[in-house]
């Protein structure tokens, strides 16, 4: 049967560079709401408006907008044989959403999440920079690049979110604690979730998301 692989974790814990892996791996699609909704965000439109104001913010955009997009995004062709989710669910509305989903979709869901400490939370995310071009993730606190705002794999100039700065930082976090945190309770007691400790090496991490991906159902 195909795969949905969710991963959860709070913002800085590593579900966007873990999902390009497990994309890499298994050659499904990794959904990142985050960038759908960043690509949203640059139409000037009243959603368009509305969706970037939220997410400067640091808050949840609605989950009546959520579900438009991972419905439209799930029903494309190349998720017909799995895909990874990569920042949804974040609220236990579309974690009921998802369920309908698989069930409509006829795939199974392979929860992993990713755990890592509040204090270190904050200096993954503010000191999180991109390459513009092949999206590539640095660190300057723990990754820098071996020259200062460029990316080692093709020169092109490394990006910070606006929403990696200090204040929507520590408000997404709070976000995380109020409206995600639930959902762990969730999907805990249900025993679905595999927990994994996210300070380890990336490699260490990956091979432990393989295992819970391939891993018995649940
Ligand atoms: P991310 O790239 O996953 O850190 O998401 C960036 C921002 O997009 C979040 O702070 C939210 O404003 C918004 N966002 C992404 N995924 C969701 C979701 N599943 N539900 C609500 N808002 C989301």
């Amino acid at each position: 049967m195909s795969k949905i692989i969710v991963i959860i974790g709070a913002p800085g814990a590593g579900k966007g560079t873990q999902s390009r892996l497990l994309s890499e791996e298994y050659g499904y699609p990794q959904i990142s709401t985050g960038d759908i909704l960043r690509e949203m965000a640059r139409a000037d439109t009243p959603l368009g408006r509305k969706v970037k104001e939220t997410m400067a913010a640091g808050l949840l955009v609605s989950d009546e907008i959520l579900g438009e997009v991972i419905r439209a995004r799930t029903s494309q062709p190349d998720c017909n044989n799995g895909y990874i989710l990569d920042g949804y669910p974040r609220t236990l509305d579309q974690a009921s959403l998802l369920e309908e989903l698989a069930s409509q979709q006829g795939k199974q869901i392979r929860f992993a999440r990713i755990v890592v400490p509040e204090e270190a939370l904050f200096k993954r995310l503010t000191g999180r920079r991109e390459c513009s071009k092949c999206r590539e993730i640095y660190n300057i606190y723990f990754r820098p690049p071996k020259v200062d705002g460029v990316c080692d794999l093709d020169g092109a100039p490394l990006t910070q979110r606006s929403d990696d700065h200090p204040e929507p930082v520590s408000r997404r976090l709070e976000e995380y604690k109020r409206s995600t945190a639930p959902l762990i309770d969730y999907y805990s007691k249900s025993g679905r979730l595999i927990e994994i400790n996210g300070e380890q090496p990336v490699d260490v991490v990956f091979e432990k998301l393989l295992a819970a991906a391939d891993g018995p159902n649940n």
